[in-house]
């Protein structure tokens, strides 16, 4: 989809402050726009493919040394799953309470 670069004014979506259309930070909240996971998502979701996958196969199959694989194709997919789960432009929320510059 073409979207027309533009020079406008958009509202932050975690404070609703203004800010600049192509602004990449929020300077009231201290909000910052990500494109894909962050470290911390792709992480958890490859530590909980880890774990799944072998204790899924647990039930179906019995302990061997397939085990080494399923976990490293759990890993996988779990970090697959947080890229294709955060591929979009997001705005991170900063869990700091907003302050407000004086101007001067
Ligand atoms: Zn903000």
């Amino acid at each position: 989809m073409m979207t027309p670069s533009s020079q406008g004014v958009m509202s932050c979506p975690c404070c609703h402050h203004t800010i600049g259309g192509t602004a990449t930070t929020c300077p009231n909240c201290h909000a910052e726009k990500h494109f894909g996971p962050v470290s911390r998502e792709i992480i958890l979701s490859s530590l909980i493919g880890f774990l799944l996958a072998p204790s899924v196969a647990f039930l179906l199959i019995p302990l061997s040394f397939w085990f080494v694989l399923i976990a490293a194709g759990g890993l996988f997919l779990g970090f697959a799953f947080a890229q294709y789960r955060f591929n979009t432009d997001r705005w991170i929320c900063s869990k700091q309470s907003p302050h407000i510059k004086e101007t001067d």
